[in-house]
């Protein structure tokens, strides 16, 4: 059994996918090829920005999104403590700090409470300029950004939607990667549209800032000449296959795979809500469920269900082992537990289950039948 079937996907989209991919080759045309404006016009579309760049993975694509800014040493860029290390990192890497935020528990999204909170000790320590905040859709489903918006204008902050996770979820019919100034995506193979290869793209509505952005992601060229170089950008384009290798996949996310891959969570939740903690979606919202995520109740029977769960050959994963104010990287900042208490509880607690818009009902059923009996 596979956690996510990618193959299952490839076999429904094959004849399309063959087709794209043979067609950049006959074009020669791989870098910035047709294609990759093509993808760009149709998510900038889909999502409600005005502009869309592709870039070469989700990371950098955070990076580039906050460069455009110009962000750097001296800025404090507040994210989640509980999500992928790329969220805070893409602000390390260009000197800014990045100031980690406990989470709620029930949507594992950012705390508007502690980000409030955190904003107000890096006020008053007075060391760092709070500049932006970087909210993570977890597992599909959007940050709390009605709340988040309020605070960043009481604060005088922007937002850069991190939606690696966040394709196609919807906050009461608007659509992920339209929050904030400026919004990144992944197309990692396993998010919830993903490539065949690394992939990224970034969503803005301001015309400055998308020029700025086609220029940092090739060398800080001018629009018109590659080797007038105007300022030290990176070498970050989407790839012309992948790109290909998209289309056919982004016709099938709108036509029916978030539809699909929501029904499979409808059945987890029916059939699990009352012995686990199943996920929250709240009033208004729509997850893309990149990941299905359930609470066990302490990490002993976390471990227990996963251990029996894999001696009947079904896959599951920890997202996340550890909170960022854990990782080596950020020891130096010396950050307390205390700050954290959710995401310990979550890092304890969590367990993401096979999860894709191909499931099969006779495979999630054989899923649930067994987790039931490892809960028991
Ligand atoms: C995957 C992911 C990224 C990074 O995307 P890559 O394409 O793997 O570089 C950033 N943030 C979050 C929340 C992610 O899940």
């Amino acid at each position: 059994m596979q956690f996510r079937d990618l193959h299952a996907q490839y076999e429904a989209l094959k004849p399309e996918i063959d087709a794209g991919i043979q067609s950049v080759i006959e074009s020669s045309g791989f870098i910035l090829g047709k294609p990759v404006q093509e993808l760009e016009e149709q998510l900038a579309a889909y999502v409600g920005r005005r502009y869309c760049v592709g870039v070469a993975n989700g990371t950098e694509a955070l990076q580039l999104a906050l460069m455009a800014y110009d962000i750097g040493p001296g800025d404090a860029v507040f994210t989640s403590d509980f999500t992928y290390f790329a969220s805070a990192g893409c602000a390390s890497i260009i000197g800014a700090t990045p100031v980690l935020v406990d989470i709620d528990l029930d949507t594992f999204n950012m705390s508007s409470a502690a980000l409030e909170k955190q904003i107000r000790r890096v006020l008053d320590e007075g060391k760092l300029n709070p500049k932006f905040i970087i909210p993570v859709d977890l597992f599909g489903l959007p940050a709390n950004y009605p709340e988040i918006e309020q605070i960043a204008e009481k604060f005088g902050l922007k937002i850069l939607e991190d939606a690696a996770q966040g394709f196609g979820g919807q906050i009461n019919g608007r659509l992920a990667c339209s929050f904030g100034e400026i919004s990144a995506t992944s197309f990692f193979p396993a998010k919830p549209l993903g490539c065949y290869g690394d992939g990224g793209a970034i969503f803005t509505d301001d015309e400055t800032v998308d020029a700025r952005l086609r220029s940092l992601r090739a060398s800080g060229k001018s629009p018109l000449d590659k080797y007038d170089n105007r300022e030290v950008g990176m070498n970050s384009r989407l790839d012309t296959l992948q790109a290909a290798i998209l289309l056919p996949k982004f016709r099938a996310f709108k036509e029916y795979e978030v539809d699909a891959v929501n029904r499979v969570a409808e059945r987890y939740t029916e059939a699990l809500k009352d012995l686990v903690v199943t996920p929250t979606v709240p009033e208004g919202y729509l997850s893309s469920w990149a990941q299905y995520t359930i609470l066990l109740q302490n990490r002993e029977q976390r471990d227990a269900v996963q251990a029996k769960l894999k001696e009947k050959g079904i896959p599951s994963m920890v997202y996340y082992p550890r909170g960022l104010h854990r990782q080596a990287a950020y020891a130096w900042m010396e950050l307390s537990d205390e700050d954290y208490p959710n995401t310990l509880q979550a890092t304890d607690r969590v367990l993401s289950l096979p999860m894709h818009p191909y499931m099969e009902e006779s495979e999630q059923r054989y899923i649930i039948n067994s987790l039931l009996e490892a809960v028991k």
